[in-house]
């Protein structure tokens, strides 16, 4: 198939190149994101295959439509930033990556808790300067401490693994439990009760309707005092500025992100030689006890062979008629 393939970065061409000799499409490399502002990039492509931070809303959905695209090949796993119920009434095929990279956001989500509890960074920093000091450098022990994990699917359940390992006391919160993660000694409990008894708490979950800013200024006021609060999933789960607010008063002690609801204009560029335009990112950035990173927990060798190898064959699935297991629609979402 001729394939419109946005948002590439030299490192998803190069996966893609290299395991489309096994595929044959024709793929035409793009490094705009697709929006309504690049959405004529499509004209004359029977797939677009797009990432995290492409918009696909139903102006752009109707625009692919009518100029001949029939498939959306997702790079990612989540589809919050594509209008799912309008793709499915004009009957545009939308596929995704279920599972490319779960150990290696879960890896790296422990990889914040432990940098923020540690203050690996600062360290890293003061002792470069040839400052040696402690002072403010204070952690404590992940043994004993209650961690609260919101969304316990593929990532959530290694998490649980990872952290059990580390003899962490494990509070969940989902709608739908996963039957492995009593194995790793996790307890079920309220969404009210994981705010109330966590030392760290860890977003899991899908961004949808229900759990946009599911971390509000109200949330936040039932949360225990000194927080950790831990974001590797999608950042409109988060109302920022509340959670600005809970830093300044200490409310929240530390935040580790690796997404952030305004990111599409800034996560995956180098912008080092510009002036930063987003003043709540901006402060963000002001505090000692948060870090964040571009959106890369997903990032490992092994997630983008996986991410090339399951869309080339998403691709060849609907080109051959076969039904695809990848597929995503309105119908899958409400479960
Ligand atoms: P998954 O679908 O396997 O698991 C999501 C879990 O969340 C499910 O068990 C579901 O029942 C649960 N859930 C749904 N609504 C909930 C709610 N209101 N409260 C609590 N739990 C709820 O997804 P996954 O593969 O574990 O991925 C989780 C999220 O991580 C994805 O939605 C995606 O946005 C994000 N992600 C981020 C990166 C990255 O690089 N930062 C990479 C991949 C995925």
């Amino acid at each position: 198939m001729k394939v419109a393939v946005f948002s590439s970065k030299p490192f998803d061409r190069a996966f893609l190149e290299e395991h489309n000799s096994s595929y044959g499409h024709k793929l035409v490399f793009f490094e705009e994101r697709l929006t309504e502002q690049s959405s004529t990039l499509a004209i004359g492509f029977s797939a677009v295959c797009i990432f995290v931070n492409d918009q696909l809303n139903s102006k752009v959905l109707m625009e692919l439509s009518e100029n001949g695209t029939s498939l959306i090949a997702l790079r990612s796993a989540g589809f919050n930033n594509v209008d799912i119920v309008t793709a499915g009434e004009l009957g545009l095929t939308v596929v995704r990556v279920p599972e490319y990279s779960s150990y290696a956001v879960a890896e790296h989500t422990v990889a914040l808790i432990m940098a923020l509890n540690r203050r690996v960074c600062r360290a890293h920093s003061r002792v470069r300067e040839g400052n040696f000091s402690l002072e403010g450098l204070l952690g404590f022990e992940l043994h004993g401490s209650t961690i609260g994990i919101v969304g316990t699917g593929r990532i959530g359940k290694i998490i649980a693994k990872i952290l059990n390992g580390f003899g962490c006391v494990l509070l969940a919160f989902d709608p739908s439990p996963n039957s492995e993660c009593g194995s790793f000694g996790v307890k079920y409990v309220s969404l009210d009760e994981l705010y109330s008894k966590s030392d760290v708490i860890t977003l899991h979950c899908p961004l949808m309707p229900r759990t946009h800013h599911m971390i509000s200024a109200e949330a936040i006021s039932r949360i225990k005092t000194g927080v950790m609060l831990i974001n590797t999933s999608r950042g409109a789960l988060i109302d920022t500025t509340a959670v600005i607010e809970a830093l300044k008063s200490g409310k929240i002690g530390y935040l580790g992100l690796d997404v952030y609801e305004e990111e599409a204009d800034v996560f995956f560029e180098d912008l080092s030689n510009q002036i930063i335009q987003d003043d709540v990112l901006a402060r963000l950035l002001t505090f000692p006890n948060v870090i964040i990173t571009g959106h890369q927990a997903f990032f490992t060798r092994n997630a983008l062979e996986n991410i090339a190898k399951t869309t080339l064959a998403n691709i060849t699935d609907f080109e051959k008629g076969q039904p695809c297991a990848n597929e995503i629609n309105a119908e899958i979402m409400m479960r």
